[in-house]
């Protein structure tokens, strides 16, 4: 702990001496700390010999809660980044919110998602560290409060530097004291500190979607607010009032815009130390960069005025001159009016988030090469047509810490003997390494670790799930959050025309496959809930079916989270990557499977398409159709004739609603069906595109089922894979964003 606390404290003053990265998220998906910091110092193993010879139970780490500040994807990046960025000794430090309550705990019950509340400091924090010391005032129209900074220590691996989280926790201004109120201000006093402790009480568990809630906005001001506040603070007492080194000397990264008033507030807090606008701008312009994450409409903020202006009325003006400033730069280009428009931060009565983060910043970056180009030609193509030296990619990535040296020892170990060395803990473009060694024998010892890693999980499901699996089935795994976009109802429609298929003896020779599905829905979100239920209900009918006995299982996990993804990733045969192209930014969801020896069985979407660039079209299993294509049929494309053309499709099709399975007392797979055939008065029919995949899907997928016969020939498969995964570390991308961003 002292050698911790010493390294702490001079990576502190380390980080303060030349250009600094300040990563601002709303969310951070930690997960479970203490195994990954015994990791990282190089003594997880001796601590559990050690434990084991004590005669104590090594699995006492699982009664740790996991830190899920974070809904999904975004979340865990900023956390893969924080440990790359530590490993790397690249001086970046976080910035978040320290919610009471993190993303919910799900349960099933009859099939359906309940929610509980994640009192994940329940039995208190002792690792993170309360600076009294650090506080800062937070001013909204109506309310004042403090920011109460809790120091989060991030153990890099194998290195003496430590970067620092910093969540901070929303307080009432004055303690009150119990002894002088009299009854009305004793409930006014608790009244106030429970209006200041609801900021931070609790995460949104939106991902991939938008609401414009007042207490939302408030939390992103609080974040933006405390942090800028902290950084300026920071800066004064190094280097004095000149401001002219401020941007020189400090990086702000926005991921997502939910961050994205830190602008205007840095701006703000400049302007109140005497500097005019225009310098404050343009300090804050070389100060921020923005990460866009999705290109899904419904996903991008946009604030209405009225309820922005009644919460932050000053941050408001700021943005009026930014908007102002703005109009005077475009003046002097030749634009139409329409372009004009498009690009107003403030439009329609609604502040455009992503208009802000882009005119004011740096550079603006996309997570996957075809998320950045989409970027360029339709979201932002406005802004590229004008400022196209700020628009990079930057391809989302994992770290292989957590997701093989921790989860998986026994592959980290079977590549490290290939290999004469673990030097690709840190740097993991060294796998490649093993791809002259990839032959039946190497092929045959990568199955049996592939299937105790099975038998592992196998026992695990049968824990907490109370199926059965068995390790000689194909693991087909689709675990991320429950999205119309991600399509699991796509794949549950799959495995029931294989059901039934099979049923009807259209299907033989049908290689034995346990479907493994784990995700948590968006507690408002109707349709995601459906699906859930829908999946448990075909669950329910494969499994209690005598005759799928020994040839198919369906399994939905309760209360997918990241502890419960260090289990499947290793144990995965098939990793399901399967949304309609052009909706998945990148997925990291899709690496982490890579990297522990699964195949792709994906569309060509966000990162899948750089995974088979890098592992080669013949070990994955690539279906459907490619942007350009839907580009194509959008606009006469009718799924009732493929419903009414193809008897299978109408059979799967057809269980939504013919009482096959049990619907939900607000009759969701009813307005599943609907959706599908019909659409809605906000959308087309089936705008997810699954009739028109849905035979393309097939093939691959049963492909994929056949291939496996020849288990040595897929394990060679699987080991190209995981040779040609080392672009997919977040240290390659931290790396990046390190040089061609932030230039430290
Ligand atoms: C990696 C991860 C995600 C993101 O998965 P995608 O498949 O990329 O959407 C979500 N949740 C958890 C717990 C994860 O570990």
């Amino acid at each position: 702990m002292a050698a911790i606390a010493e390294n702490w404290h001079k990576s502190k003053e380390k980080h303060n001496s030349k250009r600094r990265v300040h990563y601002f998220s709303a969310e951070y998906l930690l997960g479970r700390m203490i195994t990954n910091n015994l990791n990282s110092l190089g003594i997880l193993k001796e601590v559990i010999q050690l434990l084991e010879a004590r005669g104590i139970d090594v699995n006492l780490f699982e009664a740790i809660e996991d830190i899920a500040l974070g809904n999904g994807g975004l979340g865990r990046l900023a956390a893969c980044f924080l440990d790359s960025a530590a490993t790397h000794e690249i001086p970046l430090d976080g910035h978040g919110l320290r919610y009471k309550y993190g993303l919910f705990k799900q349960q099933i019950k009859d099939g359906e998602q309940h929610e509980v509340a994640d009192d994940w400091q329940r039995f208190g924090t002792p690792w993170c560290k309360r600076r009294d010391d650090s506080t800062v005032e937070v001013t909204f129209a109506d309310q004042k409060v403090i920011a109460v900074p809790y120091d989060m220590p991030i153990i890099g691996y194998m290195t003496d530097n430590i970067s620092t989280l910093r969540l901070w926790q929303s307080e009432a201004v004055q303690e009150f004291d119990f002894q002088l109120f009299n009854n009305f201000e004793y409930e006014q006093a608790v009244s106030e500190k429970n209006k200041a402790e609801n900021i931070t009480r609790v995460l949104y568990p939106n991902e991939n979607s938008y609401e414009g809630k007042r207490l939302r906005l408030k939390q992103q001001y609080f974040l933006c607010c405390a942090g800028i506040t902290d950084i300026v603070r920071n800066f004064i007492k190094t280097y004095g009032n000149d401001f002219s080194r401020f941007a020189e000397l400090n990086a702000i990264q926005l991921n997502d815009t939910h961050p994205t008033v830190a602008i205007p507030e840095l701006i703000r807090i400049l302007q109140d130390y005497n500097l005019p606008f225009d310098v404050a701008f343009e300090i804050a312009r070389k100060t921020f960069s923005y990460t866009n994450h999705t290109i899904m409409s419904e996903a991008l903020e946009s604030w209405e005025v009225e309820l922005f202006k009644s919460v932050i009325p000053n941050i408001y003006s700021i943005i009026v001159r930014i908007n102002e400033k703005l109009n005077m730069v475009l003046e002097t280009k030749s634009l139409d009016y329409e372009q004009i428009y498009r690009m107003q931060i403030i439009q329609d009565n609604r502040i455009v988030m992503a208009n802000l983060a882009t005119f004011v910043s740096s550079y603006v970056n996309g997570v996957a090469q075809i998320h950045t180009e989409i970027l360029k030609k339709n979201v932002l193509k406005d802004w590229y047509a004008i400022y196209p030296e700020r628009f990079q990619n930057k391809t989302n990535g994992i770290t292989q810490r957590r997701f093989l040296s921790l989860c998986n020892p026994e592959l980290t170990d079977f590549i490290a003997i290939i290999l004469g060395s673990n030097d690709f803990i840190k740097d993991l473009s060294i796998v490649e390494g093993i791809k002259p060694f990839i032959n039946d024998a190497t092929a045959k010892e990568f199955a049996t670790i592939k299937k105790q890693k099975k038998a592992q999980l196998a026992d695990f499901i049968y824990k907490r799930e109370g199926v059965k699996l068995s390790s000689e089935f194909i693991f087909d795994i689709q675990v991320k959050r429950l999205h119309e976009y991600k399509r699991q109802l796509m794949n549950a429609l799959s495995i029931l025309n294989i059901y039934y298929q099979i049923k009807d003896g259209a299907l033989t020779d049908f290689t034995p496959t346990a479907f493994i599905f784990g995700a948590k829905a968006a507690p408002g979100y109707k349709r995601a809930k459906g699906i859930i239920k829908f999946i448990n209900e075909v669950a329910t009918t494969v499994n209690s079916d005598p005759l799928m006995q020994d040839l198919m299982r369906v399994v939905f996990v309760e209360n997918y989270n990241l502890s419960y993804a260090e289990r499947i990733m290793p144990a995965a045969d098939v990793s399901e990557q399967i949304s309609p192209a052009g909706t998945e930014a990148s997925g990291t969801g899709n690496m982490k499977l890579m990297l522990n020896g699964a195949v792709t069985l994906g569309t060509y979407d966000g990162a899948n398409i750089e995974i088979i660039q890098q592992a080669g079209f013949e070990n994955n299993y690539i279906f459907g159709l490619r942007v350009e294509d839907i580009e194509k049929i959008k606009h006469n494309y009718n799924p009732k004739a493929l419903y009414d053309s193809d008897s299978n499709i109408k059979r799967v099709m057809d269980s939504l609603i013919n009482g096959a399975m049990q619907d939900t007392q607000d009759h969701s797979f009813t307005e599943l069906y609907n959706s599908i055939l019909y659409g809605t008065y906000w959308h087309r029919p089936d705008h997810h595109y699954i009739l028109a995949d849905f035979n393309s899907y097939m093939e691959a997928k049963l492909k994929a089922n056949n291939d496996y016969k020849d288990w040595v020939e897929f394990s060679k498969k699987c080991l190209m894979n995981i040779a040609s995964a080392g672009m997919f570390s977040s240290d390659r991308t931290i790396i990046q964003y390190a040089k061609e961003l932030w230039h430290v």
